[in-house]
């Protein structure tokens, strides 16, 4: 017996519950792809304005990451109110 006869079989009401289940996941997974799809859509756009921006008013914050050997790491985190970006290089810039 395969599953469509199990489904068949089974007492109409349970059929229907299964098929309203089924529609609501499929529902569930439709809307979730299109958000997906925004995200990525947006997500380049703000790349795209990020890579137009040229940070004037960009503001650093330096961040030492000390070691167990004792020598001691630098890095310069960098926001950009303009356009949002963050992002870090090494050292103290
Ligand atoms: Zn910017």
């Amino acid at each position: 017996m395969n599953a469509l006869d199990v489904f068949l079989d089974l007492p109409w009401d349970k059929q229907e519950e299964l098929l309203r289940m089924h529609g609501h996941r499929r529902q569930i997974r439709s809307e979730a792809e299109s958000i997906k799809r925004a995200r990525r859509e947006l997500d380049a756009e703000e790349a795209a304005l990020q890579q137009r921006c040229q940070h004037p008013a960009v503001r650093k914050t330096h961040r030492r990451l000390d070691h167990y050997d004792s020598h001691a790491t630098f890095y310069t985190d960098f926001y950009c109110p303009d356009c949002d970006k963050h992002w870090t290089l090494d050292g103290s810039l």
